[in-house]
């Protein structure tokens, strides 16, 4: 059974995200090996590996879970948002989007609970709320919160938390709300923008998960550069290095990992038992990183968003965490293909719209070479 009290003493470092299950089985034998691992968190939504009522995510996990529910800290979500930066105007509740009054937050509860066969979870999220419109909207009188508020205090869950994409700045205010006991948020290695949200966070006894922490599969695959870069700080490789460097953040809690197999969990787990850095280790770490950007020619970007907008209305962070993936740590095809998919749909992605203006580079703290990475890596596909 799991003790109530400080979240950030309940929660294990490595959490389970259940958004990648593709079937039953898989959701099975990924919490049996949790528990015999020591991961005592698991993260579900109405909408992760949704096929039917019958078939998806939460009720697989509640498949998972039965006779071992209490050794389990289990939390889900919805939304007012429809999963993008806009309110849901369509209600949506097997999705668990659109979820903007009382009776629409209780319909959904009711749902996760059925499907999780439980009747109470240990935490419950506001999800996919990225900016202050979106918040704004769970506030409203009659909506989100004010039934979030009713639910807790009825017993249905135990703590609030919020799961966000805004900056660094907007999460800290909306964690000075007061109502939230823990906040998931993107963290890694490239792209640690939200580090002061972080360190507010834990210095106000609020649980830290950080979602993605292998940058969408980008941080693992790369054995070889990682070797020969902390090969001698005793770092065996990029898993290692990914989480260690999350969990070694000031004020963070647990890396929420999207595991489907029992072997992912076993190497996560060894991963983080292996190595857990202090201040002078995690320094010369984030030094060596970026000096793999030096390596590579042009630096790291780090996210920070500094140099937005552009003109052309490109989104320059996120354009460059592909540049960081090809030619910092050298994941070849693999990264050029993500960024050429995304590319094809989204304008807003494609490096080629850059006119080379050179706005971005003036704003740059990291004195980057915008304009060069943004053509170097429109021709990336074709080197
Ligand atoms: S150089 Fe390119 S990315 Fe930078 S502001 Fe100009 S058009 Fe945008
Ligand atoms: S290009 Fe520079 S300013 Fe823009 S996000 Fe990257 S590091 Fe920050």
């Amino acid at each position: 059974m799991l003790r109530k009290g400080d979240i950030r003493e309940i929660l294990s470092p490595i959490a389970l995200g259940s958004m990648r299950f593709p079937h039953k089985e898989s959701a099975i034998e990924t919490v049996a090996a949790c528990l015999k691992a020591g991961v005592n968190y698991v993260d579900c939504s109405p909408v992760y590996g949704y096929l039917s009522e019958e078939e998806n995510s939460e009720s697989w996990v509640g498949e998972a879970l039965a006779g071992c529910r209490e050794a389990i800290f289990l939390s889900t979500k919805c939304s007012p948002g429809n999963g993008g930066l806009e309110i849901g105007e369509e209600f949506q509740p097997c999705k668990g989007f659109g979820v903007r009054s009382a009776e629409q937050l209780r319909q959904v509860m009711e749902q996760s609970r059925r499907r999780l066969k439980t009747d109470h979870f240990d935490g419950y999220h506001l999800w996919t709320v990225h900016n202050i419109t979106q918040m704004k909207e769970a506030y409203k009188p009659g909506g989100w919160m004010e039934e979030a508020r009713r639910a807790k205090a009825a017993g249905m869950f135990d703590y609030l938390g919020v799961t966000t994409h805004a900056d660094s700045a907007t999460i800290v205010e909306f964690l000075k709300t007061g109502d939230f006991e823990m906040v998931t948020l993107p963290y890694h290695l490239l792209d640690s923008t939200r580090e002061e949200a972080v360190r507010w966070a834990g210095a106000h006894g609020i649980a830290v998960l950080a979602m993605n922490p292998l940058a969408g599969g980008l941080l693992v695959g790369n054995a070889e550069t990682v070797t020969a870069v902390f090969g001698d700080m005793g770092i065996a490789g990029p898993v290692e290095l990914a989480l260690n460097f999350i969990l070694s953040t000031p004020g963070m809690t647990s890396a929420l990992c999207g595991m489907t197999l029992a072997s992912q969990v076993t190497d996560n787990t060894a991963a983080v038992a292996r190595s857990r850095w202090g201040k002078a280790e995690r320094k010369e770490i984030v030094r060596r990183f970026k000096s793999m950007g030096a390596d590579a020619g042009i630096g790291i970007c780090t996210g920070c968003g500094y140099c937005s907008p552009c003109p052309q209305g490109l989104n320059i962070p996120r354009i460059l965490r592909a540049h960081n993936a090809y030619y910092v740590l050298r994941l070849g095809e693999m990264a050029v293909q993500s960024y050429r998919k995304t590319a094809a749909r989204e304008e807003a992605y494609n490096a080629s719209n850059c006119l080379a203006c050179g706005v971005c580079e003036t704003r740059c703290p990291n004195s980057l070479p915008v304009s060069r990475m943004m053509s170097r890596l429109s021709r990336s596909d074709k080197e």
